[in-house]
């Protein structure tokens, strides 16, 4: 309902660094009292259209109207993933399938696929947030919007699509995939924003150099990447090869999809849009909020979805809240840098780690290509790390093993874990088209099913 009402506010100055200037600026009070009559409906929808939704609010003790301050958010209980699953695959909605306009799913590795659907006003929701999202970025009306997302089930795709439309943007469809392709038109089409995972904005920046096409003399200035976690090394790689700047952004199908967090241009952490959801860290052991800046697993409400209002879901990504006044004049706060899953989080022999640091690692040297894979297993009772890197083009086979045996002195000595490094001769790694498979976990499954 109040999503139509924002696109009219949209500032029309080309120079404006906001498309929603009253939403991006409120005071932080003004925030969290639109917040609090948000979260009453959100919750009254839950309650009132969700069998499931009202059977747990009841359980918890809390009825809608109990809702009296923002702290009351506390008292209600958490939705997970395997929720969704287990109401496949329309049992967590709160509008009849006939009243929806649109149904995505997202395959899981194991058993039934998420299922998210949303009303026309949802959509109309998203595509604001998106364009919001895209505009914060440093895209601008009449760019040429490069879209490497997938289409399809997947929420980037079409998520980044109709954003970068109603932003005012020229967005070329290109999915994912035929990167030789997609290098051509990027330049013969004059694109300023490329939106892609950030593993195939790198696939793409090694076939525009093996092609002998310099995209740093490109138009393209704004990259806006997310869908996987990525470390600030792979970010400065991404950024110098592709000579734009590279921004990140979240968002999870089960939220809404891409555009519920972006950085601006001072790369200093994810706006996250605090009018359409409340945003948590929790410890994910005692399930109580830690206090800002500490870091912990995020949990968001949706504040405005109709088919599929989401009450406190625990996403499993691990960041950091900061709500200090940032430099864009922006006053929702800020997720600090996205480090990890908590599902990715490797327990290698009683160590905590993330393929990201990894990775960071691996970016940091100078003979070693970005592509890398992770191989854990169980040899006995003890775990075992294999990291296959790649050689960069032109470094002589001779040296391979040299490489190997400083990568894993620099893992070791920065990550904290022993592994076995084998390099590859340039190309020998699989890219990714999408998310990139960085882990292959081989081990027994390491915990009980939720
Ligand atoms: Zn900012």
């Amino acid at each position: 309902m109040m999503a139509k009402s924002e696109v009219g506010m949209a500032d029309s100055s080309p120079a404006g660094d906001f498309l929603h200037p009253l939403q991006e600026t409120m005071p932080r009070e003004q925030l969290a009292e639109l917040q609090l009559a948000r979260l009453r409906e959100s919750v009254r929808n839950a309650h009132d259209n969700v069998p499931m939704q009202r059977a747990r609010l009841r359980a918890a003790g809390v009825s809608p109207d109990d809702i009296r301050t923002l702290a009351d958010l506390q008292r209600l209980p958490f939705t997970v993933k395997t929720d969704l699953r287990d109401h496949y695959p329309f049992g967590m909605f709160a509008r009849p399938v006939a009243g929806l306009a649109r149904l995505h799913a997202s395959s899981g590795t194991t058993g039934k696929p998420t299922v998210v659907g949303y009303t026309r006003d949802d959509l109309e929701t998203w595509a604001d947030l998106m364009a919001r999202t895209l505009r914060c970025a440093g895209a601008r009306p009449g760019d040429v919007i490069h879209n490497a997302f997938g289409y399809g089930l997947f929420t980037g795709g079409l998520g980044a699509h109709y954003g970068a439309e109603r932003m005012g943007g020229v967005i070329v469809p290109a999915s994912g995939g035929s990167t030789e392709r997609q290098v051509a038109l990027i330049m013969d089409f004059g694109a300023r924003v490329l939106c892609a995972t950030p593993s195939y904005a790198l696939a793409i920046a090694e076939m525009a150099e093996q092609s002998g096409v310099d995209l740093r003399k490109s138009a393209l200035r704004v990259g806006m990447f997310g869908a996987e976690p990525w470390s600030e090394a792979m970010r400065r790689e991404i950024e110098a090869r592709l000579g734009l700047q590279a921004i990140d952004n979240y968002g999870l199908s089960e939220v809404m999809g891409p555009g519920v967090a972006v950085e601006c241009a001072q790369q200093d952490g994810m706006h996250g849009w605090e009018d359409h959801f409340l945003f948590e860290v929790i410890d994910p052991d005692t399930l109580q909020p830690m206090g800002e800046g500490e870091a912990g697993e995020l949990v968001i409400t949706t504040l405005t979805k109709q088919a599929l209002p989401m009450l406190r879901y625990r996403t499993r990504d691990i960041t950091r809240i900061s709500t200090a006044p940032c430099a864009c004049g922006r006053t929702h706060l800020r997720l600090l840098r996205v480090a990890g899953r908590s599902d990715d989080m490797l327990i290698v022999r009683g160590v905590n780690v993330y393929p990201s640091q990894i990775e960071a690692v691996l970016v940091g040297l100078p003979r070693i290509a970005p592509h890398y894979l992770l191989v854990v297993e169980r040899r006995g009772s003890l775990d075992h790390v294999s990291v296959e890197v790649e050689a960069r083009a032109g470094v002589p086979a001779e040296q391979f093993q040299a490489i190997a045996h400083d990568v894993a002195h620099h893992i070791k000595s920065l990550v904290g874990i022993s592994t076995d490094v084998t390099v590859k001769p340039p190309g020998e790694i699989p890219r990714s088209q999408g998310k990139a498979v960085r882990v292959r976990d081989l081990r027994p499954p390491p915990r009980l099913a939720q």
